[in-house]
């Protein structure tokens, strides 16, 4: 039987909306999610004493409803895309944004955006223009290739490139290369799509030119390579390399495509980090179509770049599918800000937080964790452990498989909460800390925390562990 004394109790909406909790929060939220927010906390004690729970009478006093109705339309209110602590050590964090902009590619969105533009139109001829010309040279002057195009992402990229080079005929790949990488982008399954016969030649660990000249037809449109950026194959494993299917490909009058998936110009090698292919290695291969993603290891806005020779080029601006994969204004401001960049390699370094914080010395990241530590030490809480030590960070973004550069760790306990439970509560926190869990132990990265970061892990951490 339901409690009828205690649904009696329930205060009404109109009692509720006069409370000075409520009344005071109309000034900044809409009136209609204050309202939301009281009929559903009057629902859910509703259903609780319905349901035959124990539902304390303090819980249905005037003010502690009304600030359970408050909290409730702050969170209705709430932003359903927000910012969050990137604790974890993964740089280019595929479910937290990959890359983060650089300064100067913000200012360039905001700016752009709050004027009109010459986005397609020709300022010299006074008419009609194209939105692909303009990070197109600046792509060609960087990276050495005949052309470019920029479409909205990698995946629109490939596939753009695959229906129109080769649309009704055949794609011979390397079956160590057929992979699938995060959000369902699988090499065949885009190939079907694109309408291009997929021809996979040799074996997961090793494909010989041989194969791929064996399997070349008059039906062949295309030698495609996919850089396995998201695993690694060790031990007994052969590769076809560029320079040789390009010499392959000009015996027999074919055009060869590289994807690049994660796409870097500048070479990590230099860095101590694993060598990953760079864009321009790849242009100077000859390869006639060369695809990557804006937002991996080059830092920029989510965009596909493709870049290549003239003529193949121009058929993809000219495929009808591009219209439905084109690139958006604001993407394309903050990618030709991003590629300026690059003009000054060594300034990449410095102002491409990806590249920042990839490249960001041991020794920073000690003195970074140090004052951490300083920091939670100096607030005096007793149910706090903190400590620091030496762990790996991972690259993301499907690149560096390999790498761990080596970081600093904040390693945290909190008396009287497990450490799945602290977890929890730091990604329920506003804004929201994700960190890591290792062998159950909560820990945090410094090498992907932002200036500013500390301050909201401290008041996070005074409040949990006061
Ligand atoms: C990431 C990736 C893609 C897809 O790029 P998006 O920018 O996510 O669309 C395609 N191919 C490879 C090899 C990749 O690593």
């Amino acid at each position: 039987m339901p409690d009828q004394k205690l649904l009696a109790r329930l205060p009404k909406v109109d009692q509720l909306l006069a409370r000075p909790e409520l009344v005071s929060l109309e000034e900044e939220l809409p009136r209609g999610i204050v309202k939301q927010a009281v009929r559903r906390g009057l629902d859910d004690l509703r259903e609780a004493i319905l349901a035959g729970e124990a539902v304390d009478e303090s819980r249905l006093a005037l003010a502690a409803v009304a600030t359970q109705a408050a909290r409730l339309a702050r969170e209705l209110a709430r932003p359903s895309l927000r910012g969050v602590v990137n604790a974890t050590g993964v740089v280019v964090h595929t479910n937290l944004g990959r890359s983060l902009l650089a300064e100067n590619a913000l200012e360039r969105l905001l700016s752009l955006n709050r004027t009109y533009t010459n986005l397609e139109y020709d300022l010299e001829e006074g008419r009609r223009g194209s939105r692909y010309v303009h990070a197109a040279q600046l792509l060609a002057d960087l990276t050495g290739a005949e052309a470019a195009i920029v479409v909205n992402n990698n995946a629109a990229a490939v596939f753009l490139c695959l229906q129109t080079a080769a649309q009704g005929r055949e794609v011979i790949v390397s079956r160590g290369q057929l992979v699938e990488i995060g959000g369902s982008f699988r090499i065949p399954d885009v190939m079907a799509r694109s309408g291009a016969i997929l021809k996979e030649v040799g074996t997961t660990n090793k494909t010989h030119l041989h194969d791929y000249e064996e399997a070349i037809t008059s039906q062949t449109a295309l030698l495609l390579k996919v850089h396995t950026s998201n695993f690694a194959v060790v031990g007994f494993h052969t590769e076809v390399t560029l320079p040789e299917l390009r010499q392959l490909a000009d015996r027999y009058h074919l055009p060869v495509m590289e994807d690049l998936g994660s796409g870097t110009l500048v070479d990590f090698s230099q860095y101590g980090l694993a060598k990953e292919p760079t864009v321009q290695e790849a242009v100077a291969a000859g390869t006639d179509l060369v695809t990557f993603s804006g937002d991996k290891l080059m830092g920029g806005p989510q965009a596909g770049i493709i870049l290549g020779k003239r003529e193949l080029v121009e058929a993809v601006r000219q495929n009808p599918v591009n219209r439905a994969m084109r690139i958006d204004k604001l993407t394309l401001a903050a990618l030709e800000a991003t590629l300026e960049i690059y003009r000054e390699p060594e300034k990449a370094l410095k102002l491409i937080p990806t590249l920042r914080m990839i490249a960001t010395p041991y020794e920073e990241l000690r003195k970074k964790a140090a004052a951490m530590l300083r920091r939670l030490r100096g607030l005096g809480l007793k149910r706090l452990q903190a400590a620091t030590r030496e762990g790996a960070s991972r690259v993301g973004g499907g690149a560096l498989p390999l790498a761990a550069p080596r970081t600093r760790l904040l390693e945290l306990a909190v008396d009287g909460l497990s450490p799945t439970r602290l977890e929890q509560a730091l990604r329920a926190n506003d804004p929201p800390i994700i960190c890591r869990l290792e062998d159950g132990r909560l820990l945090m990265d410094v090498r992907t925390m932002l200036p500013g970061d500390e301050k909201i892990i401290a008041a996070a951490l005074s409040r949990l562990a006061a």
